[in-house]
């Protein structure tokens, strides 16, 4: 319903970023020309929701992360090239993470820049990657190595999409909504340890009210730290152990950051004195996520260090002061060696 539409302003360094929260699809031709716009989806939200794109121009693309490639975005290019896509079109990023990632990189490098917008359709995409200007494709096992920084002109939420999300994608949501609430706010913490993924789902009210304050507790980061010189890094908790686990492993991105999370709620624990780390433990199974795997350490560790956050003998590493209170925190690498196996083991003998 238009009318319950509640529209808010994030300003970034050089933009302004208009949020539409509790919008409807249709509402987008309010705010671009639909001749003067080309949609970019995949394949499953273009079955699912297909009729919405009616006299749209549209490209759809092959659903997964496998697809958020350099190829992907020159066939998008050539069919922008096709549509006569110019200066003064809008693209617009209909889809999941993959989808906005793709659509945000190819606005900013098609004719040196053009404008862009985002409908994210998963919960993942409405409470992550759709904020915060960042975009790109992987190359090889690289991810996100090439891309930019860029804010969309607008991020339409039609919570309608959510009735086709598979459950796995609620989980991989809900590990990002986990962590907001772990380095940024109680509040946020105690309303999920009180409720799990099931209640959520049910109850719209709840739900709307979680996605749009994860999008202003991410907004408020990024705003203070767009470049990712020092409080953005907080929203990599979990996500280093997570990334080296989701290279070796078959996981979900939101499974191996949930791991990661555990990992480092154990060394939050050891290092800062974080009390009630049992309850990110808890938390996180309310969510259907995993807490504990058995894994190699020595090739996790190995490719864990080979991360961009390492700093010769230390590596900075994204701890908990209490729940809701991230800090970065510098760890040497032996120390970390000594966690890593440590953990593995821990996972080994519960299993
Ligand atoms: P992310 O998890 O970053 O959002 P993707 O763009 O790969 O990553 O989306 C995850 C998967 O969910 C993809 O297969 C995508 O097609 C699918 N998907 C996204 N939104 C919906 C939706 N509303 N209904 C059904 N499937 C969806
Ligand atoms: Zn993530």
């Amino acid at each position: 319903m238009i009318d319950s539409m509640r529209k808010i302003k994030q300003l970034f360094s050089n933009t302004s970023v208009d949020v539409y929260f509790d919008s409807t699809f249709n509402h987008l031709s309010k705010l671009v020309d639909k001749k003067n716009a080309v949609i970019i989806t995949d394949e499953n939200i273009f079955s699912l929701h297909g009729s919405k794109f009616r006299n749209w121009n549209v490209i759809t693309l092959k659903p997964g992360e496998a697809f958020k490639i350099q190829l992907t975005a020159d066939a998008i290019i050539e069919q922008l090239i096709g549509f006569e896509a110019d200066r003064s079109t809008t693209l617009i990023g209909v889809g999941g993470g993959v989808v906005t990632d793709l659509t945000g990189y190819v606005a900013s490098i098609y004719m040196r820049g053009i404008r862009f917008g985002f409908v994210p359709t998963s919960l993942l995409a409405m409470v992550d990657a759709s904020i915060g200007g960042k975009n790109g494709v992987d190359v090889g096992a690289y991810k996100n190595l090439v891309g930019s920084i860029r804010q969309p002109s607008f991020l339409l939420y039609d919570y309608s999409f959510l009735k086709t999300l598979p459950n796995i994608e609620w989980s991989n949501g809900f590990a990002e909504i986990i962590k907001h609430a772990c380095i940024l706010d109680h509040s946020s913490f105690k309303l999920l340890i009180n409720n799990n993924l099931q209640s959520i789902k049910k109850d719209k009210k709840i739900l709307t009210s979680i996605i749009e304050k994860n999008v202003v507790l991410k907004s408020s980061v990024v705003k203070k730290d767009e470049f990712e010189k020092g409080d953005r890094k907080l929203l990599n908790f979990g996500h280093t152990l997570g990334h080296a686990l989701e290279t070796q492993y078959e996981l979900t991105h939101g499974q191996a950051v949930a791991l990661g999370m555990v990992f480092a709620a154990g060394l939050s624990e050891q290092i800062l004195g974080l009390k009630k780390s049992v309850e990110i433990i808890q938390v996180l199974s309310q969510y259907t996520l995993p807490t504990i795997a058995s894994f190699d350490a020595e090739r996790v560790f190995n490719i864990l260090t080979m991360d961009k956050k390492r700093v010769s003998d230390k590596m900075n590493f994204v701890l908990l002061k209490k729940i809701g209170k991230g800090v970065v925190h510098p760890i040497k690498l032996d120390t970390l060696h000594k966690y890593v196996s440590a953990y593995s083991h821990l996972n080994k003998a519960s299993k």
